[in-house]
């Protein structure tokens, strides 16, 4: 059921016991808004705790709190009088929605393509960021947003807009990050971090663009990690950007082994909708910025996602 943001505060009020949880492969605003929310519940006296079912990449390290973030144990159940479900739908929390015994479930989200399948669901597609919604919920909630909550939640903003670039940049967007660094966040300290990269993700990222393959006359670019080179590409953060450069391109993603005849794919537009192609393989995401998980061989995986960008291109 979808609520307002009165609402929405209302039910964390109403809560003592909150478990915050995001999506698997985390980024910065799944990290950010959960870790965020999570400081300003505990700072008024509310039991919080975060969890996220996978690794948590170096990169956030900077942002306060983040050895906090828990795991859920196999075969454990967790009580909770509030589940907080954040940047994304229910159903790819990995185990932890499974594992949750929650009085009520209270999903936050800014993805058009939410499944609207949660129990009550606040969710506002015009916002760049779960971060920036956060906050309006914290403000909603009557609350102060502290510089370590303001750290994580400014994080989110950032990298969900590519650094206030990416067309989703609004001026409540600006405000709202300008707001954050009056509190004190420091926006050199998380690009810095957010950038860093290992010599070796650097050098294997390079190995991966070599590849780089170009499709419908140069308006799509892609690169296709298999197995083998999945093993030294650590990272794919930031590949995606270094493609979109390239003149003339309306869609650029790569698609990478994750697991045996079973490839993660990430895309990025200029105005064609990806999320829909996403969205014919059970994924989701936004207008611009969308991604999904394709079951099948290695050639039948690229060739179904390649079909399906050059429908969408031509439709
Ligand atoms: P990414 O390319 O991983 O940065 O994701 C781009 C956008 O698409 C993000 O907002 C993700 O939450 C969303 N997204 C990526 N993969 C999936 C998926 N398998 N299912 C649903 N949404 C996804
Ligand atoms: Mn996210
Ligand atoms: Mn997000």
């Amino acid at each position: 059921m979808k609520i307002n943001l009165t609402e929405a505060a209302r039910l964390l009020h109403e809560a003592q016991t909150v478990i915050l949880t995001s999506h698997i492969r985390p980024d910065g605003d799944s990290v950010g808004s959960t870790l965020g929310l999570m400081h300003f519940l505990r700072g008024i006296g509310k039991d919080a705790r975060v969890m996220i079912d996978d690794e948590i990449p170096r990169i956030f390290r900077v942002l306060p709190g983040i050895d906090r973030i828990e795991r859920p144990a196999e075969g454990r159940r967790y009580a909770a009088d509030l589940l907080v479900v954040c940047d994304v739908e229910m159903k790819r929390t990995g185990a932890v929605v499974p594992s949750v015994d929650a009085a009520r479930v209270l999903n936050i989200d800014h993805h058009v393509t939410n499944d609207e399948a949660a129990e009550y669901l606040y969710l506002d597609p015009s916002r760049a960021a779960t971060c920036e919604i956060m906050c309006e919920l914290i403000r909603a909630m009557g609350g102060t947003i502290s510089l370590d909550a303001a750290t994580c939640l400014y994080t989110g903003i950032a990298t969900d807009t590519g650094f206030f670039r990416f067309s989703n940049t609004t001026p409540h967007t600006m405000h709202t990050a300008a707001e954050l660094i009056e509190i004190g966040v420091k926006p050199n300290v998380i690009a810095v971090a957010m950038e860093m990269k290992s010599y070796d993700e650097v050098m294997a990222q390079v190995r991966a663009i070599e590849s780089l393959e170009m499709f419908c006359d140069g308006r799509v670019a892609a690169v296709f990690i298999d197995e083998a080179r999945a093993r030294e590409v650590k990272t794919t953060e930031g590949l995606l950007d270094s493609l979109r450069v390239i003149e003339g391109t309306q869609i650029v993603f790569f698609m990478k082994w994750l697991e045996p005849d079973t490839y993660r794919v990430s895309m990025r537009s200029k105005g064609v909708n990806v999320s829909r192609i996403a969205q014919t393989f059970d994924g989701g995401g936004h207008i611009r910025a969308a991604g999904c998980t394709l079951h099948a061989p290695f050639d039948e995986a690229r060739r179904m996602i390649l079909a399906a960008i050059g429908k969408e291109l031509n439709a």
